[in-house]
């Protein structure tokens, strides 16, 4: 069914915009989507290199905390009063928050040849006891004296080394660390011979369990758990896995991690520029300078750079960070797209359920100009035969029967067009019951002939039927067959005439086996149909502009029904014209194979057509 030419523009007009905001939409959607998850990577590598730089800085507080604690004293003339260091001890221990840090408290004098070369703090005694050189610093001694060795030719004044070694603003300045112990080192009384050491031993235990622990969740903690996976490894053995989070994250090194730290300074081996990396770029105005210094104690003695502890940290969710945003972009892109296509399909139903109301608007108007112009006609003349007859007009008896004739002819037109859409609207309804029956062919045809043998009469057509006798038999109603082919014969008849130039009007009705199908055909030498015309012929109501033109006759429903109908047998119907030449319609119908053979017809196949 063609919408007027009004509707079609406004439907247009509302479509083509809707479609183009959609892709507006969609482009900018995925624009947005491409440039906020572009952000949120930038922003979560800043937030991911300043919390493993102030992680660094906290793990360096702690263990600076004990060296300011300590306090060592500049260069004194006399010996070293060391029970101030056991009070000081005594004070940081009391205040500090990982009191366990510290093992041990030694004052060493690495010198050879020195009787008790090692004093212990014993804290509950609350003096150092003189004794051997711990087993833990053996591998330090060498070290050490070596130190100690260099440690005078430094100095130059009193108040040289005084500004050297206490360096008011900086009280951590002259301690040594070695990672190995791990352990804290500073010179004390280096006015006698020999140079003496604080060492100050640290727990590895305390460090690893607790101190990494807290740290890691300090900084990565989540709302669900850590936001990322850590470690603290030095060098690359499983041994040397100081603290995982997970269990077998920290060995094999991670190959796609977020970010690491030498926590030293240090670059880790493999890197370059910086002991800070973070692999998803950070921003470059607003981010921490990756280039910053990281502050730690010097070594005592040279450590390879991967015995340093280095933090690897990867983004829990969806591996790498990279993976993460872009897990978080689908996903946004996902939910976006989703609405839109919410919308798409929204805007369809709304437009196929729009168009369907109009089509059935159009439906209703044409069905009430056609039918009453169709009705029209024959009321006409049936009301002015009746008027001459009562008036008195028909005198003689010839005459009556011409005018009974005629009004007959008009009533049984009106019947027709009555049962015609009568039908089409129960086919409107739902698919219609029919008797189903093994049928022949050439009775279907002298059937439909029959009831089209007036019009054919009154035309003068001449009928040309070729019907070989060894068709194979169909299924399907009769009266319904015979309705479809008497539909296909009356447009023959009305459209067959060209102009009425035609001499010897005719029409070819052809039956044919073809595989599985029987196909019967009813040929004109007429007007045939355009191209404009052929997709809308089986629309119910349409009629082509040039018949309505020619004011033939018709209702636009012959075509729909015959189609319907042949579809209700399993078959179908089509056409083969030539605008000036003539067209052929073929009925085809699904043939019986061995003839004569009867099916039952289904239960529902009881007969409620009528034609
Ligand atoms: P009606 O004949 O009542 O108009 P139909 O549904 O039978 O309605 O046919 C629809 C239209 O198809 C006709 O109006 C006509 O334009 C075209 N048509 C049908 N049969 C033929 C034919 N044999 N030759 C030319 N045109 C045809």
């Amino acid at each position: 069914m063609k919408l007027p030419f009004k509707q079609r523009t406004i439907s247009t007009a509302v479509i083509i915009p809707s479609a183009i905001v959609v892709a507006a939409l969609a482009l900018l959607q995925y624009r947005w989507s491409t440039r906020v998850s572009e952000a949120t990577a930038v922003r979560l590598a800043d937030s991911l290199q300043m919390s493993i730089m102030n992680l660094q800085k906290d793990l360096f507080r702690y263990f600076s905390e004990i060296s300011v604690a300590l306090r060592i004293d500049p260069i004194e003339d006399s010996p070293a009063d060391v029970n101030r260091y056991v009070r000081r001890f005594a004070e940081w221990k009391a205040v500090t928050k990982y009191p366990k840090l510290v093992s041990n408290v030694w004052i060493l004098t690495p010198d050879a040849g020195i009787k008790q070369p090692a004093s212990r703090l014993n804290l509950t005694a609350g003096r150092f006891e003189a004794g051997a050189w711990p087993t833990a610093f053996e591998t330090l001694r060498a070290d050490l004296q070596r130190a100690s060795a260099e440690f005078p030719r430094n100095r130059t004044t009193a108040a040289g080394r005084r500004d050297e070694i206490f360096n008011l603003e900086d009280p951590s300045a002259g301690w040594l660390f070695d990672p190995n112990i791990p352990a804290l080192f500073h010179p004390v009384n280096t006015v006698s011979g020999s140079v003496e050491w604080m060492a100050v031993e640290l727990s590895s235990q305390e460090i690893q369990t607790h101190i990494f622990s807290d740290l890691i969740r300090t900084y990565f903690q989540g709302t669900d758990g850590l936001d990322y996976l850590a470690a603290v490894i030095s060098g690359t053995s499983p041994g040397h896995v100081l603290y995982e989070s997970d269990r077998g994250f920290g060995y094999p090194p991670p190959a796609d991690a977020d970010g690491t730290i030498d926590f030293f300074g240090r670059v880790p081996p493999g890197l370059t520029g910086s002991p800070v990396h973070v692999f998803h770029a950070p921003s470059n105005d607003k981010g921490p300078d990756p280039s910053v210094k990281i502050a730690w104690f010097p070594f005592l003695r040279e450590t390879p750079a991967d015995a340093d502890w280095r933090l690897v940290v990867r983004h829990r969710r969806g591996g790498a960070l990279g993976a993460f945003v872009t897990e978080m972009r689908r996903r946004d892109l996902a939910i976006g797209f989703g609405v839109l296509l919410v919308l798409v399909l929204n805007m369809g139903m709304l437009i196929v359920t729009s168009h369907r109301a109009q089509q059935l608007a159009q439906l209703q108007v044409d069905f009430v100009t056609t039918v009453s112009h169709e009705l029209r006609t024959p009321l006409t003349v049936i009301i002015s035969g009746a008027d001459n007859i009562s008036k008195g007009v028909v005198e003689t008896r010839q005459q009556m029967a011409q005018y009974g004739s005629v009004i007959s002819n008009q009533a049984k037109q009106l019947l027709g067009l009555v049962e015609r859409i009568l039908l089409f609207a129960a086919t409107r309804q739902g698919p219609l019951r029919y008797n189903l029956r093994v049928l022949e062919v050439q009775e279907i045809v002298d059937d439909a002939l029959a009831s089209a043998a007036g019009i054919l009469e009154a035309n003068g057509f001449t009928v040309d039927c070729d019907i070989p006798e060894d068709l194979p038999n169909v299924k399907g109603d009769r009266s319904a067959l015979s309705q479809c082919l008497q539909n296909l014969i009356t447009n023959a008849v009305k459209y067959g005439a060209k102009d009425g130039k035609e001499t010897q009007p005719w029409i070819g009705i052809r039956a044919r086996g073809a595989g599985e199908e029987v196909e019967i055909s009813v040929a004109d030498c007429g007007i045939g149909i355009s191209a404009a015309d052929l997709p809308h012929i089986f629309e119910p109501f349409y009629r082509s502009p040039s018949v309505k033109a020619a004011q033939i006759r018709g209702t636009g429903l012959g075509l729909p029904l015959s189609r319907s109908i042949a579809e209700a047998m399993n078959g179908r119907l089509t056409v083969d014209t030539a605008p000036g030449r003539g067209s052929t319609f073929t009925l085809h119908l699904p043939c019986i194979k061995s003839p004569g053979t009867i099916e039952a017809p289904p239960a529902s196949a009881d007969l409620a057509h009528t034609s």
